[in-house]
């Protein structure tokens, strides 16, 4: 069971080091933090498993506002996400670009969380297969440093969660293309988590609201470290 911390926009180092000094994860459980670019250097020195939020494709180069899997791996860095819906809303990212993303970091000996899902209205259209099928083929083969998190859109940052049955359903269709975990992401919190990660096919979580406290998001881990 993994369970990932995805602090998006949030905490400076100041921040990043208050909550890891306060932070013990339960036994049985892996859990990683993905503190922003700024903040990754304190977060490694912490001792914890740090991913980043992102990383590029090539090794430099002139790619303004980009980080390289070699800054990446200097740093202490573990891993990084891929593809989160917020960088295919908002910055352009195409589920080529997540793929060369992964398959890089992947290449450079990184461990990487791949994200995907589909919208409201890719769902609302009957379209979730066909996006989620889209989506993981452009991911290449399975790795054993590659995890994937389905993440429905609609359910990112909206308090909106899907069923326990729906994201079973989701899983079960990408270990069947693609063999290796799954994450679930999409408002997990703590009074939700355990029947979430308690569907056969859910192997952790991808957290973003819920790990912004060290309170909720030990809470999470324990609810995985207790199944
Ligand atoms: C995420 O950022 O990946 C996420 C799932 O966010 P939240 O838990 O806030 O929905």
């Amino acid at each position: 069971m993994l369970i990932a911390a995805n602090w998006k926009m949030y905490k400076g180092p100041g921040e990043t080091r208050a909550f890891l000094a306060g932070f013990e994860p339960p036994e049985g459980v892996g859990v990683v933090i993905c503190p922003p670019f700024g903040s990754l250097e304190t977060a490694v020195a912490s001792g914890h498993a740090i991913y980043a939020q992102n990383v590029h494709w090539e090794d430099e180069g002139a790619f303004t506002g980009e980080v390289s899997t070699k800054i990446l791996l200097e740093l202490g860095v573990q891993g990084s996400i891929v593809g989160h819906s917020e960088r295919r809303q908002y910055f352009g990212e195409t589920d080529e670009t997540a793929g060369k993303r992964a398959r890089h970091a992947l290449e450079a000996g990184l461990e990487v969380i791949a994200c995907l899902g589909e919208t409201e209205a890719e769902r609302e259209a009957g379209e979730t297969e066909d996006v989620v099928r889209r989506q993981l083929s452009a991911l290449g083969p399975p790795h054993a440093n590659l995890v994937i998190a389905y993440e429905p859109v609609w359910a990112i940052g909206t308090g909106k969660t899907a069923t326990p049955a729906q994201a079973q359903e989701a899983h079960g269709l990408i270990k069947s293309l693609l063999d290796v975990p799954v994450l679930y992401g999409g408002s997990v919190k703590p009074d939700n988590a355990a029947e979430l990660l308690s569907q056969g096919h859910v192997d952790g979580a991808l957290v973003g609201g819920a790990s912004l406290e060290v309170e909720s998001f030990t809470a999470i881990c324990q609810a995985a470290a207790s199944l």
